[in-house]
């Protein structure tokens, strides 16, 4: 898809014209990946971190946060009720948080991979090479990493680095390839100061790096945080992307359209900005995967990175029936086994260049 046909999506504001948008991405997502919907099960296993992102619920100075990271033990109950509830893997995230020594992730994935048949995805920040090939070694399959923002001014105004660390996720997620993950990344919808520009060229990004997994989300700053105090003051500037559930799906449908073959979940933020049909919307305009919380409830209200986060206070034996009527009410199903990215399997056989546009 040429840039300009990606911008004019991003700035359509025609009904009808967009649903022409939701049918292409639906069709293309049909006949590219299925209509299977593959369950991620989510376990939010710790919450320290050690960056200060602008907006986020986790970052290091907000001190009131009571901060966890949940036993081995506790982890592979999860593990075993993931099973128990037929989703085809586990996806462990936690904030960014160097002192999490890499044994102890490696150890966990290996107890994980040893008695239970589930892939293991990864999402817990930036690494060094030596972290994420010890996990790799110990089984782990996939790995996101968001880049957020290819804006690096923006990027690097919300995300301020660790003193002795410069981010380029964009190198990061070479390397993950290199050593063989399955590899994912996203962005950001309506950061302050994004442009349609902006976004145009994330999404060229995704084609260009031949995205297994594209996971995106509408910009939702946490109170307790400098742009969550600092609200909307006024009308946005011309040119800002709005940070709507339009804009969100519009971005979902061009990602369908831009990596045909790639998984993409309909996200818990887009149900937190609808709660009755975003998830449903989202499947229906280009996702294919939904990430049901997994975690124990009396953890999940320590891991609220944005406000009014959905699922909160639902119990692990409540999300994945939840989903399972929200897939068969749309006339999809759900997915069995891993539901491994038919993108990786693609390069798998015919090797792409990873090249930034
Ligand atoms: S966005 Fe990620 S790295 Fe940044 S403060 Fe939140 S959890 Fe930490």
């Amino acid at each position: 898809m040429e840039r300009e046909e990606i911008l004019s999506w991003l700035r359509e504001s025609d009904t009808d014209r967009l649903d022409a948008l939701w049918r292409r991405a639906d069709d293309t997502r049909r006949s590219c990946v299925g209509d299977a919907v593959h369950l991620r099960g989510l376990v939010e296993f710790a919450n320290r971190c050690a960056r200060s992102c602008a907006y986020c619920g986790l970052r290091a100075d907000h001190h009131e946060l009571p901060r966890y990271r949940m036993t081995p033990e506790e982890i592979l109950r999860c593990a075993d009720q993931i099973v128990d509830s037929g989703c085809g893997t586990i996806v462990l995230q936690s904030g960014e948080d160097p002192s999490l020594p890499a044994e102890w992730l490696a150890d966990v994935v290996g107890r994980i991979k040893s008695r239970t048949p589930l892939a293991v995805t990864l999402s817990v920040g930036e690494r060094d090479e030596r972290d994420w090939a010890m996990w790799r070694q110990a089984g782990a399959d996939r790995y996101l990493l968001r880049f957020e923002t290819s804006n690096r001014a923006l990027f690097d105004r919300i995300h301020p680095p660790l003193p002795d660390r410069r981010s380029d996720r964009l190198a990061d997620l070479r390397t993950l390839r290199r050593l063989n993950y399955e590899v994912g990344s996203g962005v950001m919808i309506g950061i302050p100061g994004q442009t349609y520009e902006d976004l145009a060229n994330d999404i060229e990004i995704f084609a260009a790096m031949s995205l297994d997994m594209i996971g995106v989300g509408p910009f939702i700053a946490h109170p307790r945080t400098p742009l969550g105090r600092a609200g909307s003051a006024g009308d946005p500037p011309a040119g800002q992307v709005p940070p709507t559930e339009e804009m969100t799906y519009k971005v979902i449908a061009l990602a369908r359209l831009v990596c045909p073959r790639a998984n993409i979940p309909s996200t818990t933020a887009l149900a937190t900005l609808n709660r009755q049909t975003g998830r449903e919307l989202g499947l229906m305009r280009g996702a294919n995967v939904v990430m049901p919380n997994l975690t124990p409830t009396r953890y999940r209200q320590w891991y609220e990175i944005y406000p009014n986060k959905a699922c909160v206070t639902e119990s692990p034996g409540d999300c994945v029936p939840c989903m399972r009527s929200r897939i068969q009410a749309i006339d999809r199903r759900v997915g069995v086994g891993h539901g491994n990215s038919r993108n990786r399997s693609a390069r798998a056989s015919q090797p792409i260049e990873f090249q930034e546009p």
